[in-house]
């Protein structure tokens, strides 16, 4: 994929279009509670800055559905984005009409303007051809930074990319670059690790990496579902009986070379999720009555570590066990840590993932890539074309 760079762009003096993903969680006063993905932004900001450009950013947050709701106004963002670049900031409280225009039309070389919350307007999710054009006038330029969107066709994730010249960010390229030398030629053996709630999401990678990953490690709920659809008894654990086939067609793929797709061997179960409850280790043909999966166990956990240390490459996607309860955490947290320790490429992704590693305190320096993008990483990685990135990779017009 021939993508098209900042390195293609002379921004001096043009109005840049910059589509960032600031979707960062409030809490209850509002207040950022992780503000990763405004920092992870900067860079590219700076670039465009410091050579001139007149900087307009956008970016969604949450699921207004077309709705101006103040709750989700980029107001916090404004001020936080101002206090990391030290610079003064333009915040205005659309994204188009005589109030945006004029706001744009003052700006000077180096300044940088927030507009507001992008899917305040329908126009946005629908990928309205009036509200992109709306939009694309303001600007000479687009560059798309916001990976964590590319998989949706938005106006201003895809949209605009119609009718300006359009460019990747730093943070996209660097995206991008990454997942495609996995795709392209991974380091050998390729070693996968899934888990998480549900399997719609994963099913789609574990099918593109059936005869390039050397092992599937399954966790989480999912492993629920894979070892119901194996014939085990499950309990009452969390799992999707009407994937069964889905996941009964996968193990047979899989099974072409054997011991490839590696479900637990034991799990860790109660009787609730619970900060304290009382928890068992048993042999998944133990599972019965109202027992619930909620970690994958001390053996599996030690088998799993043994295929993430000998590994060249690691994808990992979603936390093999309920790790947001202590009782729970075991599995994940001795994960984590093998990726970690891992001197292979490690790739992780997915917002409950990063959750884990930063609860349990593993900088993000200690792998390789941590994706911004976890719907978004894990499309690519199935083999998508994204309609993010289409727009950015096609030939100069
Ligand atoms: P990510 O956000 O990293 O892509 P997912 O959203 O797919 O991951 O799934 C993460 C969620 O799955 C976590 O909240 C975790 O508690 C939950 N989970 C993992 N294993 C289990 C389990 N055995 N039972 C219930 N929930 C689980
Ligand atoms: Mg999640």
């Amino acid at each position: 994929m021939k993508l098209k760079t900042l390195h293609d762009l002379d921004p001096k003096g043009k109005k840049i279009l910059l589509r960032v993903d600031f979707n960062v969680p409030l809490d209850e006063n509002r207040e950022i509670t992780d503000d990763t993905r405004i920092r992870k932004a900067l860079p590219t900001i700076q670039y465009l800055a410091s050579r001139g450009a007149k900087v307009i950013v956008l970016s969604h947050m949450g699921r207004p559905k077309g709705q101006f709701l103040d709750d989700l106004r980029l107001d916090k963002v404004a001020d936080r984005l101002k206090e990391l670049l030290s610079e003064p900031v333009g915040y205005i409280h659309e994204c188009v009409g005589p109030g945006v225009e004029d706001a744009v039309s003052e700006m000077l070389e180096g300044e940088v303007l927030l507009l507001e919350n992008t899917r305040f307007y329908h126009g946005e999710e629908l990928n309205d051809e009036e509200f992109v054009l709306e939009i694309a006038n303001l600007g000479d330029v687009f560059v798309s930074d916001a990976f964590g969107a590319v998989h949706r066709a938005h106006a201003t994730t895809a949209g605009l990319a119609d009718h300006l010249p359009s460019y990747a960010g730093l943070l996209l390229e660097r995206e991008i670059e990454v997942l495609s030398g996995i795709l392209k030629e991974p380091s050998k053996p390729v070693v996968l690790i899934m888990g998480g709630a549900k399997i719609d999401t994963k099913i789609g990678v574990l099918r593109n990496f059936i005869d390039k990953g050397d092992a599937f490690l399954i966790g989480g709920g999912l492993a629920s579902t894979f070892l119901y659809a194996a014939g085990h008894n499950v309990g009452d654990s969390l799992y999707e009986p009407d994937k069964k086939e889905i996941a009964q067609a996968i193990m047979l793929a899989a099974e072409k070379d054997m011991d490839k797709f590696i479900l637990p061997q034991d799990v860790l179960v109660a009787s609730e999720a619970s900060e304290n409850a009382e928890t068992l280790t048993v042999p998944v043909s133990d599972i019965e009555g109202d027992m619930k999966i909620f970690d994958i166990g001390e053996k599996t956990i030690d088998r799993f570590c043994e295929f993430i240390a000998r590994a060249g490459t690691v994808i990992w996607n979603g936390p093999v066990g309920l790790f947001e309860m202590g009782p729970f955490e075991e599995g994940t947290r001795r994960i984590a840590e093998a990726v970690a320790e891992c001197p292979g490429v490690t790739i992780l992704g997915g917002g409950d993932t990063i959750a884990a590693i930063k609860k349990f305190g593993l900088a993000e320096e200690r792998f390789t890539h941590v994706s911004t993008g976890g719907g978004a990483m894990l499309e690519f990685l199935e083999g998508k074309e994204l309609p993010g990135i289409v727009g950015i990779s096609k030939s100069e017009s």
